[in-house]
């Protein structure tokens, strides 16, 4: 098993989509970036990346290629998903947290949660997504800009499949288990 963690902050700016965790919110502002500036899944991304020891996101989509730009944070995902596949890794879980003063958004995390698991191909109860204000405080308290946090844990291809066949399997008792 291998950990990982990401953080990744965006300004606010009038006129620009406010979207986070691949859903468009109803807000007056919207995150500043090169993308559609999705903080949360950027954390996300760079914290899978971190566990598979393959760098971080600036590495991958960096903001001065134009392929990039205004593209769906979710399609890099996508692409992340595929770069640990082949490294023989998948994702056991993520755990990531949201820091903004408004809008509110617990109405949306069940959203987020959906689109997380369904880009990496696991189930929901897999990802955790929170929200969280830092009480007026700060830089995301003067609502200047959103800042997220993620921790993603890893397991080798091989071990998850291993253990996901060994728990399916009707045990018939064998001396050499210690379920019998
Ligand atoms: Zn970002």
């Amino acid at each position: 098993m291998r950990v990982g963690t990401g953080y990744d902050v965006h300004k606010l700016v009038p006129d620009r989509k406010l979207i986070i965790g691949g859903v468009e919110i109803e807000h007056t502002l919207g995150l500043l970036g090169h993308s559609d500036a999705d903080v949360l899944l950027h954390a996300i991304m760079d914290a899978i990346l971190g566990a598979a020891g393959l760098g971080d996101i600036g590495k991958h989509f960096p903001d001065t290629d134009e392929r990039f730009k205004g593209i769906s944070s979710l399609r890099l995902l996508q692409y992340t998903r595929d770069l640990i596949t082949e490294k023989g890794y998948v994702v056991s879980n993520i755990d990531a947290t949201i820091i903004a003063q408004r809008p509110k958004l617990r109405p949306y995390i069940e959203e987020m949660e959906k689109n997380v698991a369904r880009t990496l191909r696991i189930s929901e109860d897999q990802v955790n997504i929170k929200a969280t204000t830092e009480e007026h405080l700060g830089f995301t308290g003067r609502e200047e800009g959103i800042s997220s946090q993620a921790v993603c844990l890893l397991e080798n291809f091989y071990d998850a499949s291993f253990m996901a066949a060994s728990t399916e399997r009707n045990c018939s008792g064998c001396s050499g288990c210690s379920r019998a």
